[in-house]
């Protein structure tokens, strides 16, 4: 008989999120989470699992009816950055273009960041980087994935992804690490210069140094061609490193197909990728992830259709997108938008934070659903049914987060 270290009891609807949901979040009534050790021990009415377990050490977690269901994965983040581009998004949402932006001396951009960056100690990086990963977790999230790529040379590359792994130890949420040294063209030497760099001293160091799990490339018109991406996702491999891309954000060149030959753990953004290509991502088993809050951020005039790639039996992935040009801590703020603007049922859109998400960081067997064996990352949120995440705007703070097993926020009587 497992010892029980832990039982969240008092709950109102219990969100499983299970593979085989055929509601796609299992939801259930009165039933209550036994956790042994940072494991999901059972799932089951009160009854049921005072009679199958030994209860007299457990820790009571008091839901207060709420609502109980795994943490949120936020499996796109650029996490990692000094200061903030708030001068650019002041004029950005009266309307004003980049070009008109750049001539009135404010810097714009992926390379103004990799420009503050540089002069950034891990220190004040580690410091920006937890203040708001706290907000994470008070909005339930437990795994967050964070990428490099605002350092456009190999020291600060480098950097990045040892700040990551200060991340990692210092506080609760688990930080996965992302190499994206291909995330533009630094503007202090020649572009082929540049991949060199990034397939002869980047990726073998991070490599080598375990610094990151995955490689990343923004595969775009005016970024990294398909050519160029293929390469450097190649090297990565080469040196133990998992594939993922940023496509079709822009422009349509083919990344989702090279995504779906290389069968990329995910592909991310998909404003622009052809219909046809959902079968190839679908069937090469590449999970696609979507950010509705940069779409949001960035007024994008070509939304992702998230509704054809559902019903086109694409896995899809729910993600912040946190970065300086899109600021956003809140996954039910992400819930919100991709029910209203792009038609996710609230079910599919939580099963897309939590299930699909942990699928597209390669961790779906570990985390992303309540099922006996598990990791205990919860979330409770003071919710009735779990439609209210999707309906009531603005708010998505957590009543209570445990990660791995332990109970890591709590917000009090909220
Ligand atoms: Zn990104």
């Amino acid at each position: 008989m497992a010892k029980i270290t832990a039982l969240i009891e008092n709950t109102g609807q219990v969100l499983t999120c299970a593979r085989d949901a055929a509601d796609l979040v299992g939801a259930q009534k009165n039933v209550v989470v036994a956790i042994s050790g940072d494991t999901i021990a059972a799932i089951g009415t009160p009854a049921e699992i005072a009679a199958a377990h030994d209860l007299s050490g457990a820790k009571r977690v008091n839901a207060m009816g709420g609502m109980v269901m795994p943490g949120f994965v936020d499996c796109h983040t650029h996490l990692v950055f000094h200061k903030s581009r708030v001068e650019e998004y002041a004029q950005k949402v009266i309307g004003r273009t980049s070009a008109e932006i750049k001539a009135m001396g404010i810097p714009t951009g992926i390379t103004a960041t990799a420009r503050m960056m540089r002069e950034a100690t891990k220190e004040q990086l580690a410091d920006s980087a937890a203040e708001r990963l706290q907000h994470m977790l008070a909005f339930g999230t437990t795994t967050v994935e964070s990428k490099s790529g605002y350092g456009l040379n190999t020291a600060t590359e480098i950097k990045m992804l040892e700040v990551n792994q200060i991340l990692a130890k210092r506080q609760p949420i688990e930080v996965v690490s992302t190499f994206l040294g291909a995330h533009e063209f630094p503007d202090d030497k020649p572009r082929d210069e540049y991949i060199a760099e990034i397939l002869n001293e980047m990726i073998p160091e991070v490599g080598r140094r375990k610094l990151a799990e995955f490689n990343d490339v923004y595969c775009d018109d005016g970024y990294y061609t398909v050519a160029e991406s293929r390469t450097i996702l190649e090297k990565g491999l080469e040196h133990g490193l998992k594939i993922k891309i940023h496509t079709d954000a822009y422009s349509h060149i083919g990344g989702s197909t090279l995504a779906a030959e290389l069968r990329a753990v995910s592909a991310d953004h998909m404003n622009y990728t052809d219909p046809a290509e959902y079968a190839l991502l679908r069937d090469a088993g590449v999970v696609c992830v979507v950010m509705p809050a940069l779409d949001f951020s960035v007024g994008h005039d070509r939304p992702f259709d998230a509704r054809a790639m559902l019903d086109a039996g694409v896995t899809l992935a729910l993600a912040t997108d946190m970065c300086p040009g899109c600021w956003l801590e809140s996954m039910p703020f992400v819930v919100q938008l991709a029910c209203r603007l792009y038609k996710f049922s609230p079910a599919e859109a939580i099963r897309a934070g939590t299930l699909h998400a942990a699928m597209a960081l390669d961790r779906g067997d570990r985390l992303g659903s309540l099922e006996v064996g598990k990791q205990a990352d919860i979330a409770i949120f003071p919710y009735e049914r779990f439609e209210d995440m999707a309906y009531r705007l603005g708010r998505g703070r957590a009543r209570k987060v445990l990660k791995s097993g332990e109970v890591v926020f709590d917000a009090g009587t909220a």
